[in-house]
């Protein structure tokens, strides 16, 4: 059922289930995730990438799933204001009062009507369900190397399958 939708400027991001926690933010020592996060900064001049707004900016991780490998790969990073990056996790609003509020704003950013932005969001559900029916490995690329020891178990055995594919 994928609708027809004009191109968007910010999308809604599906995150599986299984690898919420599984994001560099939240694994790297925080000196190391800080170099990653002010070098992505400065790269757009502390500009949203989305929106053009400055202020306080965001590091986004992009990731890209690969149905046929069962692999997500961490693709890049984008430096995004609060605002797009909270319409992005949309997923993680608080409650509907924010949901309505990140709705609104995506169809303001997008230029899209409402029925448009309804189309976009059933679409990102549907995502969403297919994706929760795996268990995703995770591939931080080149950032592999310095995972900690910290990283969950769960975790630890993605990197594990990912780069001794003989134990996984
Ligand atoms: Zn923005």
């Amino acid at each position: 059922m994928n609708m027809v939708l004009p191109f968007l400027r910010l999308t809604i991001e599906p995150i599986p289930r299984n690898s919420r926690r599984a994001t560099l933010a939240n694994l790297l020592p925080r000196g190391q995730w800080d170099r990653i996060r002010r070098y992505v900064y400065r790269r757009s001049r502390y500009h949203c990438q989305i929106c053009g707004r400055e202020g306080r900016m965001y590091c986004h991780e992009s990731w890209q799933f690969n149905e046929q490998t069962g692999y997500q790969y961490l693709m890049g990073f984008e430096c995004l204001c609060e605002a797009c990056h909270k319409t992005k996790h949309y997923f993680f609003a608080r409650d509907s009062q924010e949901r309505a509020i990140l709705f609104q704003y995506f169809l303001t950013i997008n230029r899209v009507t409402r029925q448009q932005g309804v189309d976009h969001l059933m679409n990102v559900y549907q995502q969403q369900r297919k994706l929760n029916q795996r268990e995703w490995i995770v591939s931080f690329g080149e950032h592999n190397w310095h995972i900690p020891a910290t990283a969950t178990v769960r975790q630890r055995r993605s990197y594990a399958k990912l780069n001794h594919p003989q134990y996984g």
